[in-house]
């Protein structure tokens, strides 16, 4: 008999393999009394514990691949930093020897304390975090029951080829896994944004997470098949499905490593266009994936991750050593620096207490420019790291969601200022550098005309120009399905922002997720769109269908769906679009479309 189980498809990839079912479950945690005599042995027994799973965690960092990305190193280290800190060296230590309990039981107090922290929270991101505190503790506790069982088990290389299925699994487990090669991994829990998947996305290992009770279904050694994007687990394939999934397995394949021949090649419209490609990076370390997919510079270079985990924001020497590493790393590519986006679901801990007054509609409140304008100190700082490192390097600066003359000219001006003061202080830097504004409010985009008079560049972030156009607010999962670049109010401000900049002979970009969406590439092109700013791992696969359009042969009616009312004729027209290269390469993959509002399958 088949079995087919949908889940969260986190990591694309087509695996087939034999089922390896992880037991890793928690230990069955009671409280006892110690008596007073033996309260310090008890503390022993926890401390020693915890630099157990130290040692362990080290041994399996120095595992990882030195090609790994540097998220599977940092994730490690945030749980090698967790058990550095007093909320679990310290916390249980006091409730042993004050409640005279078990360390497993001041362990487990502890841990539901932390996790009542993370639910609290709003950001869906940080409250993902809380799986890192019960990945730790539950390495904790198996050392204290003596179940090291897992890590020998994945350590033994009996693994190999294998889809690991598993309530969940830690970044720790992850790494370890590929390095013993597995085939992919299903769990029963886990998001889209949790360290794991992260992981998974970033190793290239396909994955499917919330499966519910999958374990109860599939048996240790039974052949799977796993759809990593469709979400789809197969068991008890027929003949026809394994020859099936084995031919979109060498598609896939086929189709990754095919699009490696783009990197060195220019992007251009075979009726001779030429596009500009650039990334999106949010951490010094996606320099090397930049550099990799041969992207041409960074569109958007967001600074949050600066002011994140600390409650001071940054000096300005720390700053300009950070803008200075991203700008040597790109070897004189431009770098687009966003002056710090903070607030609404970007509230960090450097920021937080900038903007926890505003309680109601984060996402209208003081985030980006309104925040930079009313701190202007903090403010400063970053615009004169950012001057000061343009010496090193070719640096544009951009502001994000402007909504109006008097915001952009208060920015200028700050601006003007800090380059007087470096001026004064004999301080190089490039003083032609380009100033740019961030188009993500629909009032922006009406009155683009009037910013393009102002800014050498304007950028178009689709994330928040959809949501603030469409009234979805980008976080929450029950409006989702309003989500739609298609929709004829999106489309019109864009094409209105392209339009302003061609007037004006300023250039636009676009830096929102839209952009990096093989779906919108040619509507997007033929619209004008010449400067794409994208994930850096979209890059090559949207180098492809621009290579790949002639702009002249895309249907004459293109440019209407901006008045099509309904939804799933836009749909159409946007498929007639796409003839045949989006049919290509799903064929390549062999699976489906995802629209916003269906699903097709080819
Ligand atoms: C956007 O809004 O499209 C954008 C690129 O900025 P962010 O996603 O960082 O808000
Ligand atoms: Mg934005």
């Amino acid at each position: 008999m088949t079995l087919e189980l949908q889940g969260i498809g986190v990591s694309r990839g087509i695996a087939i393999g034999r089922a390896h079912i992880l037991f890793h479950n928690q230990p069955d945690v009671r409280e006892y009394l110690i008596p007073a005599f033996s309260i310090e042995q008890e503390v022993e027994r926890l401390l020693d514990a915890i630099e157990q799973a130290k040692q362990q965690l080290k041994s399996i960092r120095n595992h990882i691949p030195a090609n790994a990305p540097a998220d599977v190193t940092s994730f490690i280290d945030t749980h090698i930093l967790m058990l550095n800190d007093s909320s679990l060296t310290k916390v249980p230590v006091d409730m042993i020897r004050q409640r005279r309990c078990n360390a497993e039981w001041a362990l487990q107090l502890q841990r539901d304390a932390l996790i009542n922290v993370f639910n609290e929270m709003d950001d869906p991101y940080l409250r993902t975090r809380r799986d890192d505190v019960d990945h730790v503790v539950n390495r904790i506790h198996r050392i204290l029951a003596d179940q090291e069982v897992a890590d020998h088990e994945i350590a033994d290389g009996r693994l190999k080829g294998h889809i690991i299925i598993a309530e969940d699994l830690t970044p720790a487990d992850t790494v370890l896994m590929q390095h013993q090669g597995i085939a992919a991994f299903v769990t029963e829990h886990g998001g889209a944004t949790s360290h794991t998947t992260i992981l998974a996305r970033s190793l290239g290992i396909p994955a499917i997470v919330g499966v519910e009770s999958v374990r109860r279904y599939v048996q240790d050694n039974e052949p799977l098949i796993i759809d990593g994007e469709a979400g789809i687990m197969i068991a008890g394939a027929d003949e026809s499905t394994l020859k099936e999934y084995q031919q979109r397995r060498i598609a896939f394949d086929e189709h990754i490593s095919s699009l490696s021949r783009y990197k060195s090649q220019p992007t251009r419209t075979r009726d001779g266009k030429t596009i500009t490609l650039l990334a999106n990076a949010e951490l010094p370390e996606d320099i090397t994936t930049i550099s990799n997919a041969g992207a041409q510079g960074i569109g958007l270079y967001r600074t949050e991750f600066l002011y994140m985990n600390r409650l001071a924001p940054p000096e300005e020497e720390e700053q300009l050593a950070a803008y200075r590493d991203v700008v040597e790393g790109m070897n004189n590519q431009p770098v687009t620096i966003r002056t710090f986006d903070l607030g609404a679901d970007k509230t960090v801990d450097g920021g937080r207490h900038l903007t926890q007054t505003v309680v109601t509609n984060p996402a209208l409140g003081l985030r980006a420019i309104r925040l930079c304008l009313t701190q202007p100190a903090m403010f400063r700082t970053q615009l004169r790291a950012i001057l000061r490192a343009s010496a090193y390097g070719k640096i544009k600066i951009m502001f994000p969601m402007i909504s109006t003359m008097h915001e952009l000219l208060q920015a200028r001006n700050l601006l003007e200022q800090c380059k007087l003061e470096l001026d004064k202080e004999g301080m190089e830097y490039d003083r032609q550098v380009e100033i740019g504004a961030m188009i993500e409010i629909p009032a922006s985009a009406v009155c683009a005309e009037m910013f393009a008079r102002h800014v050498d560049f304007l950028s178009i972030g689709t994330n928040d120009l959809i949501q603030y156009t469409l009234a979805i607010d980008r976080i929450d999962d029950t409006v989702n399905y309003l989500y739609d670049p298609l929709h004829p109010a999106v489309l019109r401000l864009i094409h209105m922002t392209l339009e302003a900049g061609r007037k004006f002979n300023v250039p636009v970009s676009m830096c929102g997720e839209m952009a990096g969406d093989p779906r919108y590439t040619r509507l997007l092109l033929a619209m004008g769109l010449e400067h794409f700013s994208m994930h850096p791992n979209a890059l090559l696969e949207i180098k492809q269908i621009i290579n790949e359009t002639d702009l002249s042969l895309l249907p004459a009616n293109t440019l209407s769906i901006m008045e099509v009312s309904d939804a799933l004729e836009a749909d159409m027209l946007l498929e007639q679009i796409n003839a045949p290269i989006i049919i290509k390469i799903c064929l390549s993959f062999g699976f489906l479309i995802r629209t916003d509002k269906r699903i097709l399958i080819i």
